[in-house]
């Protein structure tokens, strides 16, 4: 009998303004087995943003709480602010079955990847640099400061990117989403991704040596 597919973990980064968020809301919206895991932060709320939807927002305090007390499955210092992936919310969905999507920065990606080998790390880019400045302007939500500072940073993450196992560009949002699905279903038919599934087979053919 054919076993129940797994979820897998997807992590998903990009530069800051590159449209990941977007991108994956409209991929959890087009298609059913994803769950996007939604992170803790010590950043305050940008307006728009609503508390459980695009982030928990939480003090320094309680966050350092849920760290110690390894309510986290990875975190990380990103622009002056902490981010973490909630422990529970993604062990669960797992378990169901679902493909977990984490949309996180490239040190949080690569302590996942430590964790849990069989992570899928996606990395989206915009069509060039131009266009990336263009989209963290036109937010309108960030100061000056700040958009030069994510540049910078932009510029330091470009480095990490081999590490990655796939590159997508977002250009335009469907074909990218489309894309994006493609990949993820073709990472689930890796061997790596179906251990048991093989061992169940080998025990099966057993009989006929
Ligand atoms: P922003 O402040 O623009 O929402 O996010 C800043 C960066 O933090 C983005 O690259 C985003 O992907 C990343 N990020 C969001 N949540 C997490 C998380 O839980 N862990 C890590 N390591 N990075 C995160």
């Amino acid at each position: 009998m054919r076993m129940k597919r797994k979820g897998i973990l997807i992590v998903v980064s990009g530069f800051s303004g590159t449209g990941k968020g977007t991108l994956m809301k409209e991929l959890v919206r087009s298609y059913e087995n994803y769950s996007l895991s939604v992170s803790m932060t010590t950043r305050g709320p940008r307006p728009g943003e609503e508390e459980g939807k695009e982030y928990f927002f939480v003090s320094e305090e309680e966050f350092k709480r849920q760290m110690e007390e390894d309510g986290l499955i990875e975190y990380a210092c990103y622009c002056g602010n902490y981010y973490g992936t909630p422990r529970e919310y993604v062990e669960r969905q797992l378990e169901k079955g679902k493909d977990v999507i984490l949309e996180i920065e490239i040190q949080g990606a690569l302590k996942i990847r430590e964790k849990f080998p069989t992570a899928l790390l996606m990395f989206v880019m915009p069509p060039n640099a131009a266009e990336l400045k263009k989209r963290l302007e036109g937010r309108g939500t960030e100061s000056r400061q700040v958009i030069d500072e994510r540049m910078r940073r932009a510029a330091e993450e470009a480095e990490g990117i081999d590490e990655y196992d796939f590159l997508v560009i977002n250009d335009r949002l469907e074909q990218c989403v489309e894309e994006m699905h493609g990949l993820i279903q073709a990472a689930h038919s890796m061997p790596v991704r179906n251990s048991e599934l093989i061992a169940e087979m080998r025990k099966e053919l057993e009989a006929f040596k």
